[in-house]
């Protein structure tokens, strides 16, 4: 366990802020500190504040290029581990807000929550972290981390098998509700139009054209039957004006109905 913070000591300086020191001189020398680097594994950055917790914690500085956080570790005894990671804690509580939440400082984040510690451990991590603004920043990493975890959770839950065929099962359903209503409806249209043809056949001729041209709401395209049998003499008792409406609701129909508009044409053509 690292040793207890005594509280009556004197707030933290930023005087020995060497972790920032290192960090600053990372910026001038532009080593990469770019978090999970794969191209150099920011190297000289993470050689630089591995030794100088080293040297702050007494040990022997070997780390000549630590290309994974675990191999930092090897060699190296429990109690040395932690020393090493106390140090480099310690200079995480120095850094200033300034450099917070830099690459640079995730990346030592990042290093120190994967070097291998255990989970209690890193709990601790955040706890001596806390209320400093590399703290803010680890938080802010830990927050950012969980929120994609979810989102791939999310998205994996979404791309599963059970699921893809919950959807393609409700999409199915769906299209055979949807073909039942149509069903439905067309069966409703049918029984109209018969009960339309029905109450159509029992007017005469000159009387069922007359309903056919004033009322507009029957649909004249469901009682083509009810006028095949029309002849030029049925005309003769129809009006000027609904023969004409006849015409006009016709319109360019073929069929039965273009033989029916010749018709009306015809017996508008003649005199009155
Ligand atoms: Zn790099």
């Amino acid at each position: 366990m690292p040793p207890v913070q005594d509280p009556h000591r004197a707030p933290e300086s930023h005087a020995d802020n060497w972790l920032e020191t290192v960090v600053r001189n990372a910026e001038n020398a532009r080593w990469c500190t770019r978090p999970f680097c794969t191209t150099c594994g920011c190297q000289e950055f993470r050689r630089a504040y591995w030794s100088g917790a080293a040297t702050r914690a007494g040990l022997p500085v070997r780390f000549q290029a630590p290309q994974h956080p675990r191999r930092v570790f090897e060699d190296c005894s429990a109690n040395d581990q932690r020393l090493l990671v106390q140090a480099l804690i310690q200079g995480l509580r120095r850094v200033s807000a300034e450099w917070s939440s830099s690459d640079a400082i995730r990346t030592v984040l990042v290093d120190l929550q994967s070097c291998g510690l255990d989970h209690a451990h890193a709990a601790e991590l955040l706890q001596q972290l806390r209320g400093t603004p590399a703290g803010v920043g680890m938080m802010l990493m830990r927050e950012h981390a969980e929120r994609r975890l979810e989102r791939r959770l999310r998205h994996e839950q979404f791309n599963s098998a059970p699921a893809i065929e919950e959807r393609e099962r409700l999409r199915r359903e769906q299209a055979a509700q949807r073909h039942a209503t149509r069903q439905t409806h067309a069966r409703q249209r049918g029984q109209e139009r018969l009960q339309l043809l029905a109450s159509l056949a029992k007017l005469p001729m000159p009387d069922r054209l007359a309903c056919l041209a004033r009322d507009e709401s029957i649909r004249l395209d469901m009682v083509m039957d009810a006028v095949l049998a029309v002849q030029q003499a049925d005309l003769a008792g129809l009006g000027h004006a609904e023969a004409a409406a006849l015409v006009e609701r016709i319109g360019e129909r073929g069929g039965g109905w273009a033989r029916l508009r010749r018709l009306l044409e015809q017996r508008l053509a003649t005199e009155w």
